[in-house]
């Protein structure tokens, strides 16, 4: 049988198969919430807020045990070329749900009972990887806002397009390919210290060497990230001043 050639070898923005697009971050871009951050990638761009703890409502929704995190994931309608209504629909409260997962395995609310954290998340101009930018921009609002996590959180995609693995789709790749073996994305997260994947979503096809190779690939992207974060944190109490939430040590080895 003939081996069917591989369609995607070559990456239409020129990046390399394993390069992430660039980045910036920057904390404070809110200075009326207790903790915010801008994370952009190519021409993602995402804004988080956070607000609390403060004292939950309804009470019966109160944990007398732990804080509880909220998140709240939306796109602006002009964030993508035909305007997109405002409010929440199925797809924004998927994000916010696995964004929640995501973050509650790292942020410690246990000094917090019977309150609450909100973390909104929105996304002014989206080019794909939406979910995992506004992640790496509530990680790192969280902080600023010093709220306790036992380690930073970074998270990117990495995909297949047809026989190719690809990381970090923009909006092109995302939606181009149904040719071959088509195109799947796996959004991923990864813990700063302990290196645990904190969420990972698939929707698609991959083989489970090919799936190996996306996580390791992730890895290493979530790497580079947590570098511009933490760098974003350290200027925010000048070069050595540590953010109130994650101890900058032991964040990067
Ligand atoms: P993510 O943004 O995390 O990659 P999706 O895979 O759902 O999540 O979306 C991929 C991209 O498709 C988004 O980043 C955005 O550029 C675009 N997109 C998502 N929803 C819409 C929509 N309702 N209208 C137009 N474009 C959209």
């Amino acid at each position: 049988m003939a081996v069917k050639k591989n369609l995607y070898t070559k990456r239409e923005s020129g990046r390399a198969m394993d390069e992430v697009r660039p980045m910036t971050a920057k904390v404070g871009v809110v200075p009326s919430a207790d903790g915010s951050a801008i994370f952009e990638t190519g021409k993602t761009k995402a804004i988080a807020v956070v607000r609390g703890p403060r004292t939950l409502h309804p009470q019966h929704m109160q944990n007398p045990k732990n804080g509880v995190l909220r998140v709240n994931y939306g796109m602006m309608p002009f964030s993508v070329e035909d305007r997109i209504r405002p409010g929440p629909n199925r797809r924004s409260e998927e994000i916010s749900k696995v964004t929640e997962w995501a973050l509650s395995s790292v942020v410690d609310l246990s000094e917090f009972p019977n309150t609450v954290v909100d973390v909104f998340i929105q996304i002014p101009q989206a080019d794909a990887g939406t979910r995992v930018a506004g992640i790496n921009a509530a990680a790192m609002a969280l902080a600023h806002a010093g709220i306790p996590m036992k380690e930073m959180v970074s998270a990117i995609g990495v995909g297949k397009i047809d026989k190719s693995l690809v990381v970090d789709l923009d909006k092109y790749e995302d939606s181009l390919f149904h040719d071959g073996e088509g195109s799947t994305d796996i959004p991923m997260v990864f813990t700063s210290r302990t290196k645990n994947l904190a969420l990972l979503q698939l929707d698609g096809k991959i083989s489970i060497p090919e799936f190996k190779e996306t996580i390791e690939l992730a890895k290493k992207a979530c790497e580079k990230i947590l570098v511009v974060q933490m760098e974003a944190l350290k200027n925010v109490n000048g070069e050595n001043g540590a953010p109130k939430g994650v101890p900058l040590e032991g964040n990067n080895g």
